[in-house]
């Protein structure tokens, strides 16, 4: 089964196309198609826009999924602003830093957090599969590790022996991350 990949960002990208292999050949999203404004007020909504845009732009069916790190201490921001958190264009260095200025006086317990990750697919008529996926966690007092992408840094999940997403292996962070409980759910929903 053919499946255009919504998500431009080549770590998602590999992710997707790890987890849904066996069962999705994931085509890779053309260059050419402009980026969608990602202006709906939940993960759901977000993932709908790209993965409906990308459909009417190619003419296949498409994935899409979005993604917000919640932060309890900070009333489950980012969420759907992880992106932009340190304002338009930010970097993931930006956001990062920002993350841990605003959590400077929080400690221990307090750091809880998680990821949560939609996962969505629009077929050629329209139909909808939709999965979510999330991780437990705490967010680091300092970055550690150099894989991974956005808030990895700084995301210990609790069922990775203390170690950062950025520590692990591609395939360790699979294993237990949001976006792999996300795509294990949708990819059985396509058998
Ligand atoms: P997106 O809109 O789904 O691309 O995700 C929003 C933001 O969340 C991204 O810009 C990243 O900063 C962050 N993010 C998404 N997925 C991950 C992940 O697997 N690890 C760390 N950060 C992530």
């Amino acid at each position: 089964m053919d499946l255009v990949c919504a998500s431009a960002n080549s770590h998602k990208y590999s992710e997707m196309a790890q987890i849904l292999s066996g069962v999705v050949n994931l085509i890779p999203r053309p260059p050419e198609i402009p980026d969608v404004v990602e202006d709906a007020n939940t993960l759901e909504g977000n993932a709908r826009l790209k993965a409906t845009a990308i459909r009417s732009s190619t003419g296949c069916p498409a994935v899409a999924d979005d993604t917000g790190l919640e932060v309890d201490a900070l009333g489950g921001a980012p969420g759907i602003f992880s992106a932009r958190y340190a304002g338009e264009n930010a970097t993931y260095e930006e956001n990062v830093s920002k993350l841990l200025e605003e959590m400077s006086q929080v400690t221990g317990e307090g750091r809880s957090a998680r990821f949560r990750t939609v996962a969505l697919i629009v077929w050629e008529d329209g139909a909808e599969t939709i999965a979510e996926g999330v991780v437990e966690g705490v967010i680091a007092e300092t970055p550690s590790g150099k894989g991974g992408f956005g808030y990895d840094s700084v995301f210990i999940p609790s069922s990775g022996e203390g170690k950062t997403f950025a520590e692990m292996s591609d395939e360790e962070k699979n294993d237990i991350s949001h976006r792999g409980v996300a795509f294990r759910k949708l990819k059985e929903l396509l058998l």
